[in-house]
C-alpha cells in the first residue's frame, strides 16, 4: 500500500498526524516515536525492513487494508539509524515532545532532527576524521563550494573557477560524502557525482535568511562566499534543528594558498589511503600519524590533502619541528600531557548542540587539567601561538560534576556534595530514611521475633517487609502490618512508618533527581561561554600535537631539513619512499633525485619492476612531505614551493564512466597539460602504453615536447619506448635516467638504482619469468625475442614494437615480415592450437600493415 494512495480522512488521528509530518521529510525515513518503539510505516517499513532485516507487520490506521510497518526499540534505535545512514538514507527522528502521562489524548510529535551522512555528530563517527557535509551553489561561470564539520565546528569556503570537471575533481579530492546543491545546477554535476561517485546528493534552494549565524560570513567581502555559506547553512540548521553556535568563523580557501592535486594523485600517491585495499595502513596519512589526540590526527590528514604554499609558514614548522627534536625531553614530557587531552572540538560541539553528558565535562576536565602544564612547555620552547588555561572553568568542573556520573542526565548521580545546599539537603534526608530502612529489619526483626523478616524495595509496591508464609502466624494486629502481595511462599507487607519513609525517600529522590540535571544544564550554559577560546586552543594543540608527530618520525626515520629555494631548482639526495622504505627496512635503495635549473624533465627508462614508479612516487611524496612542514626521507634535500602536482600512475581504469585506460589517460594528460605552470611537478608513468605502439611513442613524444617548450614544469616521465631516449639530443632540459638491473646466467637481479643515461635492455621476459609464466612459453618467448633482435638493425635498443610495426618505418627494401615469419615456424612442431594463434597473429599483423 503506496502512501501517496491512502485515503487520509479515513485515517485514525495518529496516523494523519504521521502523514502530515512525513510530507515534509519526503526524502527521508521517518522513526516516528511510539512509546518504548520507533516506528516506521508505508514505503519507509518497507524499506527500512529489507534493509535492516526487521519484520514487517501491519498497523491498524482506519482503512480496509493494515498500513505496512516496522520498528525498532527506541534505546537501541541508533545503531539502525547508522546502518540507515552508511547505506546513504537520511533519517528524521520524530519525538513524542509531551509526556503521554500529562496530556490527554494525543502528544504532539514533530522531527527533532535528521541525521544525514554528513551532518552526524554521534560518537560513531570516525575520531580520526573530519565528517564534512558540503554544497556547491552553481554561479553559472563559476561554483561556490563550502563545507562543515558540525562535530567540530569547522566552516570552510572557497570559489572555484572552471567547468564541471573542475568542480567534480574539487568534490572527489575532498572525499565528500554528502553534497546539497542549489536548484540551477547543471544536472550532470548532480548525475555524476550520484552515480560515478556515490555521494549523497540533495537540491535545494533555500537559504538562510535569519541574522543569527551571520557570525561565520560576516568578515567575508565576496558576496557570492557569503550566498555559498548561507545555502549550506539553511540546511544544516533545518536538519540539526538545535544550537549550532559552535559553528565557527569560515575560513576562506584560497587555492594559491595550497598546493593543489586532484583525487587521481591522492590515490596514486597513497596519501591516506591504499589503492588495493583502500585501507589507512601503509599510506603516508599512517606513517606520519603519531598524533596523541584525535584532533591532531585529523588535522594532519587536513594538511596531507592541503599542503602549504607558503615558504615562511612552512619555514616556521620546520623551526617548530626541529626544536622538538633538539628538546626531545620536553617533547616527551608534551606527548604524556597530550595523551590527557580528549577531543576536545567535538567535546565543544556537544556542549552548544545539547547532546552532552556528564562523562562529557569530566573529559572536558580532564583534558583542561593539563593545559598550565602545556603552556609552561610552549614557553620554554618559545611556540608562537598562544592558549588558554581555563582555570576558572576547571574548578567549576572539578567542585561540581560527581567522577562516577552515569551517561544518562535523568538518573542523578550528577552533582558533588559540597556545591549546592538544597541538594545536599535532600541528599541527607533521603540517605537518612534510607539508614532508618535499613535500621527497621533488625529493630522489627526484634520487635516480632520472626528471624528471616527482611525488609526490601521493588518498583510497583516500593518498601515492604517481607515474612515467609510459615512465620506469618506471628505478626501480631498491634504491629500495625497491612498486607499488600502474596508470594508463593511469602507475604509482603507495609506499615505506617514504612509508607512515611517511603515518602520521604522517594519525594526526595525526584527532587534530587531534578535539581541535579537544573543543576547540570547551568553548569552547561557556563561551558557554552567558553566555547569559542575552547576552539581556538583546540587548534593550536591540534597543530603542535602534529609537529611532535613530524619530530618524531623524522628522528625515527633519519628524515631532514629540506631547504626551500626560490629558484626551479630540485635537488634530493638519497631519497627514498618513506612508506616502501618503513616496510623494506634496510633493502630500500635510496636514490638522487635532481634536476637543476636547466633540466625540467627526467626521462626515466628501465624494466618493468625496477622501480621507476616508485622512484617517481617518492619524489612527489617529499614534496608533499616538504609543504606540509614535515621534513624529508633524504640526506640532503633542496626544493622549491611547488603550486600544484600531477600525477598519471598505474592503469587506474574508470570503469564506471565506461571510458577506456586510454581516454582516461589522455584526459588526465590534458588536465596536466592545461593546469600545469612552470611551478608544478608533473609524473607520467608510461604514458601512451595504452595504445598501439606507434601511437603511443608518437603521442609521448608530442607530449614531452610540448611541456618541454611550452610548461617547463618539472616533470618525470618513465617509459617503455627506449626510442624517446634520443629526445634528449634535441630537447635541452631533458635528462635520460634509468632504472639499472643486472643479468647473470639468465637471472635478472634489479638494483633499483637510478643511474644517468638511458638503458639498453628490457628484461621484461625475466619479469614474465619471474612471474612463474610456464616454462615453454618463456623459452618460446626468448626464441621470438632473439628472432626480433637479429631484425633489428636500426639500433641496439630493445623495443616492444611488433617486428612487423617496426618493418613498417625501416626501409622498404625489407623483406615481407609475413614471409619472414612463416620462414621462422616449424609447422611439424606446433600444436594445433599455436598453429591456429599464429594464423590468427598473422591476420591481425596483416591488417594492421595495411
Ligand atoms: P616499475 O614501475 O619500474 O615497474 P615499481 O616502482 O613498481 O617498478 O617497483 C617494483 C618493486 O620494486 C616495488 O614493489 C618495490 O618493492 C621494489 N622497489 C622499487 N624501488 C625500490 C628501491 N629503491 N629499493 C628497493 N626496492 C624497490
Amino acid at each position: 500500500m503506496k502512501r501517496s494512495e491512502v485515503d487520509r480522512d479515513k485515517l485514525s488521528p495518529m496516523m494523519q498526524q504521521y502523514m502530515n509530518i512525513k510530507d515534509n521529510y519526503e526524502d527521508c525515513i521517518i522513526f516516528f516515536r511510539l512509546g518504548d518503539f520507533y516506528e516506521m510505516f508505508f514505503d519507509d517499513a518497507i524499506l527500512a525492513s529489507r534493509v535492516l532485516e526487521l519484520t514487517l507487520t501491519g498497523k491498524n490506521a482506519g482503512l480496509d487494508e493494515r498500513v505496512p510497518m516496522c520498528g525498532v526499540p527506541h534505546h537501541a534505535y541508533s545503531s539502525y539509524v547508522d546502518e540507515l545512514i552508511d547505506k546513504g538514507y537520511k533519517v528524521a527522528i520524530c519525538e513524542q515532545l509531551e509526556d503521554p502521562k500529562e496530556v490527554k489524548g494525543m502528544v504532539k510529535r514533530d522531527v527533532i532532527q535528521v541525521v544525514t551522512k554528513g551532518t552526524r555528530i554521534d560518537s560513531n563517527i570516525d575520531s580520526k576524521d573530519n565528517n564534512y557535509i558540503a554544497n556547491i551553489y552553481d554561479f553559472s561561470y563559476c561554483f561556490g563550494l563550502s563545507y562543515a564539520d558540525v562535530s567540530t565546528g569547522e566552516v570552510y569556503a572557497t570559489m572555484v573557477e572552471g567547468d564541471n570537471d573542475k568542480i567534480i575533481k574539487e568534490i572527489t579530492r575532498n572525499g565528500f560524502k554528502e553534497i546539497i546543491v542549489n536548484d540551477t545546477i547543471d544536472r550532470e554535476i548532480v548525475e555524476r557525482l550520484r552515480s560515478d561517485h556515490d555521494i549523497l546528493v540533495t537540491i535545494t534552494k533555500e537559504e538562510l535568511e535569519s541574522d543569527d549565524y551571520e557570525y561565520i560570513y560576516k568578515n567575508i567581502e565576496d558576496i557570492r562566499i557569503c550566498k555559498t555559506l548561507k545555502h549550506l547553512l539553511f540546511y544544516i540548521l533545518e536538519n540539526k534543528k538545535g544550537d549550532l553556535h559552535h559553528l565557527q568563523r569560515c575560513v576562506v580557501v584560497k587555492s594559491s594558498n595550497y598546493l593543489e592535486f586532484d583525487v587521481n594523485t591522492k590515490k596514486n600517491l597513497e596519501l591516506v589511503e591504499t589503492i588495493r585495499n583502500r585501507d589507512r595502513q601503509y599510506s603516508l596519512l599512517w606513517l606520519l600519524d603519531k598524533c596523541r589526540t584525535a584532533m591532531g590526527s585529523r588535522y594532519l590528514k587536513y594538511n596531507i590533502l592541503n599542503p602549504l604554499t607558503d615558504k615562511e609558514e612552512i619555514n616556521r614548522r620546520y623551526d617548530m619541528v626541529s626544536l622538538l627534536s633538539t628538546e626531545f625531553i620536553l617533547r616527551d614530557d608534551l606527548i604524556n600531557l597530550l595523551e590527557n587531552i580528549y577531543d576536545l572540538e567535538r567535546l565543544v560541539g556537544r556542549v552548544t548542540y545539547g547532546n552532552l553528558n556528564a562523562k562529557d565535562l569530566i573529559q572536558l576536565k580532564n583534558s583542561i587539567k593539563v593545559l598550565p602544564d602545556i603552556k609552561k612547555i610552549f614557553d620554554e620552547i618559545k611556540f608562537d601561538k598562544k592558549i588558554d588555561t581555563f582555570e576558572e572553568l576547571y574548578e567549576l568542573l572539578e567542585k561540581t560534576i560527581s567522577e562516577d556520573a552515569p551517561f544518562s542526565l535523568h538518573e542523578g548521580h550528577l552533582i558533588k556534595e559540597g556545591y549546592n545546599k538544597e541538594l545536599d539537603e535532600l541528599k541527607r534526608i533521603s540517605s537518612g530514611s534510607k539508614d532508618f530502612i535499613l535500621e527497621m529489619e533488625q529493630t522489627e526483626r526484634e520487635r516480632t521475633g520472626i528471624k528471616n523478616l527482611k525488609v526490601g524495595f521493588n518498583k510497583v509496591f516500593g518498601y515492604y517487609i517481607e515474612v515467609s508464609k510459615g512465620q506469618c502466624g506471628l505478626i501480631k494486629d498491634e504491629y500495625g502490618y497491612d498486607r499488600k502481595q502474596t508470594l508463593a511462599n511469602a507475604e509482603r507487607f507495609i506499615t505506617p512508618i514504612l509508607k512515611e519513609k517511603e515518602n520521604i525517600i522517594l519525594g526526595a529522590e525526584e527532587k534530587i533527581i531534578s535539581l541535579e540535571y537544573k543543576l547540570f544544564m547551568d553548569i552547561r550554559e557556563v561551558v557554552k561561554r567558553y566555547v569559542h577560546k575552547l576552539q581556538k586552543t583546540s587548534k593550536v594543540i591540534s597543530e603542535i600535537d602534529m609537529l611532535q608527530a613530524f619530530s618524531i618520525v623524522s628522528d625515527n626515520n633519519k628524515y631532514v631539513r629540506p631547504k626551500l629555494v626560490n629558484e626551479r631548482v630540485l635537488k634530493l639526495i638519497e631519497c627514498r619512499h618513506p612508506v616502501v622504505e618503513t616496510v623494506m627496512k634496510d633493502k630500500y635503495i635510496a636514490n638522487d633525485i635532481v634536476m637543476d635549473k636547466t633540466t625540467n624533465i627526467l626521462l626515466i627508462t628501465g624494466p618493468n619492476m625496477a622501480g621507476k614508479s616508485t622512484y617517481m612516487r617518492q619524489c612527489a611524496i617529499t614534496v608533499i612531505m616538504a609543504q606540509i612542514g614535515c621534513f624529508v626521507p633524504c640526506k640532503e634535500a633542496i626544493l622549491p614551493v611547488f603550486d600544484k602536482i600531477f600525477t598519471r600512475i598505474g592503469a587506474s581504469d574508470d570503469l564506471v564512466s565506461g571510458e577506456s585506460t586510454f581516454m582516461v589517460e589522455m584526459k588526465e594528460a590534458n588536465y596536466a597539460i592545461q593546469e600545469a605552470t612552470d611551478k608544478s611537478l608533473i609524473l607520467f608513468d608510461e604514458l601512451g602504453r595504452g595504445t598501439a605502439t606507434y601511437d603511443g611513442m608518437s603521442l609521448a613524444q608530442a607530449i614531452l615536447e610540448y611541456i618541454h617548450d611550452k610548461i617547463k614544469a618539472k616533470t618525470m616521465f618513465s617509459t617503455h619506448y627506449h626510442e624517446l631516449t634520443v629526445l634528449e639530443k634535441d630537447l635541452k632540459q631533458l635528462k635520460n635516467v634509468h632504472v639499472s638491473a643486472v643479468e647473470e646466467n639468465g637471472q635478472v637481479t634489479f638494483l633499483h638504482k637510478v643511474k644517468n643515461g638511458a638503458v639498453d635492455k628490457s628484461y621484461g621476459i625475466h619479469v614474465a619469468a619471474l612471474a612463474k609464466l610456464p616454462k615453454s612459453l618463456i623459452d618460446r618467448a626468448n626464441d621470438i625475442l632473439n628472432v626480433y633482435e637479429k631484425k633489428n638493425i636500426k639500433k641496439e635498443t630493445f623495443t616492444q614494437t611488433s617486428l612487423f610495426e617496426y618493418s613498417d618505418v625501416e626501409d622498404s627494401n625489407k623483406k615481407n615480415p609475413v614471409e619472414e615469419a612463416i620462414k621462422e615456424i616449424n609447422p611439424l612442431e606446433m600444436s594445433p592450437m599455436e598453429a591456429l594463434n599464429f594464423l590468427y597473429n598473422l591476420k591481425k599483423d596483416i591488417k594492421k600493415l595495411k
